[in-house]
């Protein structure tokens, strides 16, 4: 059997892995897995760069295509698989919907499933259950989160369930080690980032704020063509339906008003 770390390079499977590394969760890991959409913002893939110095185990990266490329492939009507993202729907009778989420499975689930078979030796073909144990790093304020795997031959395991460690606790632990708070991973264009989120895209990364305007225009118009009877309507990426520079980002204190929201959605993919 292998045990590796299914690693989202976010606050919980950074924390995870070095937690691991420093003998805290047993037994030490063959190896860690990134799966790259390849539409990251940098800071996460520096983020990647430094946790991979600090690890005894290696990271390997793996990908499965660029999900930016797909996307504007996709909007110029050029061939290839059609993979949707869960971006916020308006139909035609001005009906709302969501689209289906199949990014995180094309992009992140099966590649590191294949890395796993690859390192059994088995690329194709049946694989014995049990094979492989997999390390998901999933807290216990998300432990909604937490599936058992849809392979048999893959065991997975929550290691910070069982520590009974919140995300706060993993940020208490980074700290106490001399750690960096590890950035917030997920695709520059993700329609699960929070409003904070996206303030943030603007005011500090406005490189990527702009990408992130640029394809919001181009997944307006792919659904609209034949073939797509089902999704006729627009895409957009912010949940007002509105051109993504046209999305009111201010905040209740920005209008006056007391926010009983403090917590912000933590998005569905890297953890
Ligand atoms: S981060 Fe968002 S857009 Fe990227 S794969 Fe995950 S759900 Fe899809």
């Amino acid at each position: 059997m292998i045990t590796v770390i299914s690693l989202g390079a976010g606050v919980q499977s950074s924390t995870m892995s070095l937690m691991a590394a420093a003998g805290e969760i047993e037994p030490m890991p063959d190896c860690a897995i990134f799966a790259d959409t390849g539409w990251e913002p940098k800071v996460v893939y520096r983020h990647l760069d430094w946790l991979t110095e600090q690890l005894p185990f290696p990271v390997h990266v793996v990908t499965d295509g660029n999900l930016r490329e797909q996307l504007v492939a996709r909007s110029a009507g050029r061939a290839g698989r059609f993979l949707t993202v869960p971006f916020f729907l308006k139909h035609r009778n001005d009906a709302h919907g969501i689209g289906r989420r199949q990014c995180t499975s094309h992009y992140k689930v099966e590649p590191i499933r294949e890395k796993i078979r690859e390192l059994l030796g088995r690329p194709k073909g049946p694989v014995p259950a049990g094979s492989a144990e997999k390390w998901i790093g999933i807290s216990v304020d998300e432990v909604i989160r937490a599936t058992p795997s849809k392979v048999r031959f893959e065991i997975d395991r929550f290691p910070l369930l069982k520590k009974r460690m919140t995300r706060a606790d993993c940020l208490g632990w980074l700290r106490r080690h001399g750690y960096p708070e590890p950035p917030k991973p997920s695709c520059i264009g993700c329609p699960f980032h929070s409003d904070r989120m996206w303030r943030e895209m603007r005011d500090q990364r406005p490189e990527e704020w702009a990408d992130a305007i640029e394809i919001d225009k181009l997944i307006r118009r792919p659904i609209d063509r034949p073939g797509a009877s089902s999704l006729r309507g627009e895409q957009f990426m912010h949940a007002q339906r509105v051109p993504l520079d046209q999305v009111d980002l201010t905040t209740y204190e920005d209008r006056g008003q007391l926010n009983l929201f403090v917590h912000e959605c933590e998005g569905l993919c890297g953890v």
